[in-house]
């Protein structure tokens, strides 16, 4: 049996295993819950919502801001970061727990911000290991932030679109301004 087909088929045999599959071998939210197997999700922090220091132009996510006019600002408070981390922990029942934090630009959100997450993370990761992914565009990265990313071994995602002239086409800064 090839790797391939011998991953088809354990993905299969899990898939026989799920309780009520429908005729496309899909499960609905409610079917999902009722499996037994100890709980782990993933899920993409947004912590400051659609805010951007680039204007891409395919970004599908900049007009969000439209959704909540009221707003004065997107940036997730202090209160809600903690609560977020600590119920994130509590919810899985697995050893290993997997934050992914995005944009928006979540480095717009400071140095400071991405401390609290991981001072929070300490305080309640108990005994699962925590893991951190943060996607960005780049465009802030300077030292004392590459030192915390890697001090704290953050997964780094930098959103880069090929060569500067293809790159520059698209993302540009809000001023215009080419962001290679
Ligand atoms: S960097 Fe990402 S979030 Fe910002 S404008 Fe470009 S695509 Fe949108």
């Amino acid at each position: 049996m090839t790797f391939r087909s011998r991953r088809a088929s354990n993905q299969n045999s899990y898939l026989r295993s799920m309780p009520r599959l429908n005729k496309n071998n899909t499960l609905t939210l409610g079917d999902a819950l009722k499996v037994s197997r100890p709980r782990a999700f993933m899920m993409m922090a947004k912590p400051i919502g659609p805010i951007c220091n680039l204007n891409c132009t395919y970004c599908y996510y900049l007009e969000k801001d439209r959704l909540y006019q009221n707003s004065s600002s997107f940036k997730m408070s202090d209160e809600i970061l903690e609560e977020f981390i600590k119920q994130f922990i509590d919810s899985h029942e697995v050893p290993i727990v997997s934050f992914t934090w995005q944009g928006g630009e979540p480095t717009l959100l400071g140095l400071d911000f991405f401390e609290k997450v991981v001072t929070f993370q300490a305080k309640y990761r108990g005994n699962k290991r925590i893991e951190n992914a943060l996607q960005t565009n780049g465009t802030r990265l300077d030292e004392a932030w590459c030192r915390f990313l890697k001090r704290n071994d953050f997964l780094v995602g930098v959103s880069i679109d090929g060569p500067a002239k293809y790159h520059n086409y698209y993302r540009k800064f809000k001023n215009g301004q080419p962001s290679f």
